[in-house]
């Protein structure tokens, strides 16, 4: 029934907000098929069949936010903080190019320590060391003149999920000193300033509807960023948010293949989150439009302090040395490993 929508989708790569709640509430199993086959198919034009690695860095888990849904946010009292030095961050740069990767991403809390100066050292060592490989930071809202510090030391890429495109909603979601407004404005000063920017939202966090997520791919569809990360909500048992139910595999995977058509050539992960919550997730989200994976290379004794759900998987096959099952799990879905930067296809910084 909703194949009519798939296609007008894939031809315009975009749709009205009423045809988009339709799809997402009346897609049949063989809708859902069928949206995925397109999706494929967009992603090998543009990408064959390449999935691109970015090694994890998770720098610090102090926070100064307050966000409902994240088990780090600074009210919770129960998690054991760290930040990671710069010689820890170097060192995991190093494993991480030996096991292949081109693409670092230090993300973190919004954790003060790591002002200016402290990134900009970190970076242009990166960057003099392994001048072939991408640095991507995800590190909260900053100030225009902050990002334009990191920008001009040599970072190419940044994560900032805008979580969701309904200013109400965003309220329910977060402290009232955030704002919506400021959230947004920090994703234009990255995009002017020359970023690759990712940004993205969480699959079934609390209170969010049908409409909510039309919302969603409707400011993305506008926003036009070269990379999105989405994944499902997983509670955390000391947040607000502890008795909220996750959200789930298909909806995150309806999205991810919506995305595929609204952006073809976007950088999509495959996300932990849907590992998290599926053993096979993250393959899935590979056969639903996702190209990107990012297993963790931070240290291994703090993993698991990186905690922002339940059950976050931080051993085995989420780590890096498990590189080599990674890439057998990959051509199992008839990928393959891309070592190369993974930069969007046309980008020049
Ligand atoms: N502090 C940075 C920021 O806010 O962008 C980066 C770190 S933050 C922990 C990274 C992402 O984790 C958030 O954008 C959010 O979407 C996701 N996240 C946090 N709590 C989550 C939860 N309970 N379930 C799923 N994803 C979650």
């Amino acid at each position: 029934m909703m194949r009519k929508l798939i296609t007008k989708l894939e031809n315009n790569n975009i749709l009205n907000k009423e045809e988009f709640v339709d799809l997402i509430e009346n897609h049949s199993p063989d809708d859902t098929e069928f949206l995925f086959q397109r999706a494929r198919s967009v992603r090998e034009k543009y990408f064959g069949k390449s999935v691109f690695l970015r090694g994890l860095i998770e720098i610090s888990n102090f926070c100064s936010n307050d966000c409902f849904y994240c088990g780090i946010r600074r009210s919770n009292k129960n998690t054991d903080r760290y930040r990671l030095s710069e010689e820890d961050i170097l060192i995991c740069c190093d494993e991480g190019y030996s096991l292949g990767f081109r693409t670092f991403v230090m993300q973190g809390g919004e954790d003060a320590y790591f002002k200016d100066d402290v990134l900009i050292s970190i970076i242009k060592k990166i960057k003099s060391k392994y001048p072939d490989c991408a640095v991507t930071l995800s590190l909260g809202e900053r100030s225009h003149e902050s990002y334009q510090n990191l920008f001009n030391a040599g970072a190419d890429r940044y994560l900032l999920r805008h979580e969701t495109a309904n200013p109400h909603h965003y309220e329910q979601l977060h402290p009232n000193w955030m704002s919506y407004e400021h959230r947004i404005n920090c994703l234009k000063d990255l995009k002017n300033i020359g970023f690759q920017v990712g940004t993205g939202f969480m699959v079934g966090s609390p209170f969010q509807t049908v409409n909510n997520l039309a919302e969603d791919l409707l400011f993305i569809a506008v926003f036009q960023p070269q990379m999105v990360g989405i994944g499902p909500f997983i509670p955390h048992h000391a947040t607000p948010f502890a008795e909220k139910n996750s959200g789930t595999v298909e909806q995150t995977l309806f999205m991810l293949g919506l995305l595929r058509l609204i952006l073809p050539k976007a950088l999509l992960p495959s996300t932990t989150a849907l590992g998290t919550i599926d053993p096979k997730g993250r393959e899935k989200g590979l056969l639903a439009g996702a190209n990107v994976v990012m297993p963790n290379l931070s240290p291994v004794d703090v993993r698991k302090k990186y905690d922002i759900y339940d059950n976050k998987i931080f051993t085995g096959e989420e780590s890096a040395q498990y590189v080599k099952n990674l890439a057998d799990r990959i051509r199992s879905t008839g990928y393959t490993v891309d070592t190369s930067r993974g930069d969007a296809p046309d980008w020049k910084k």
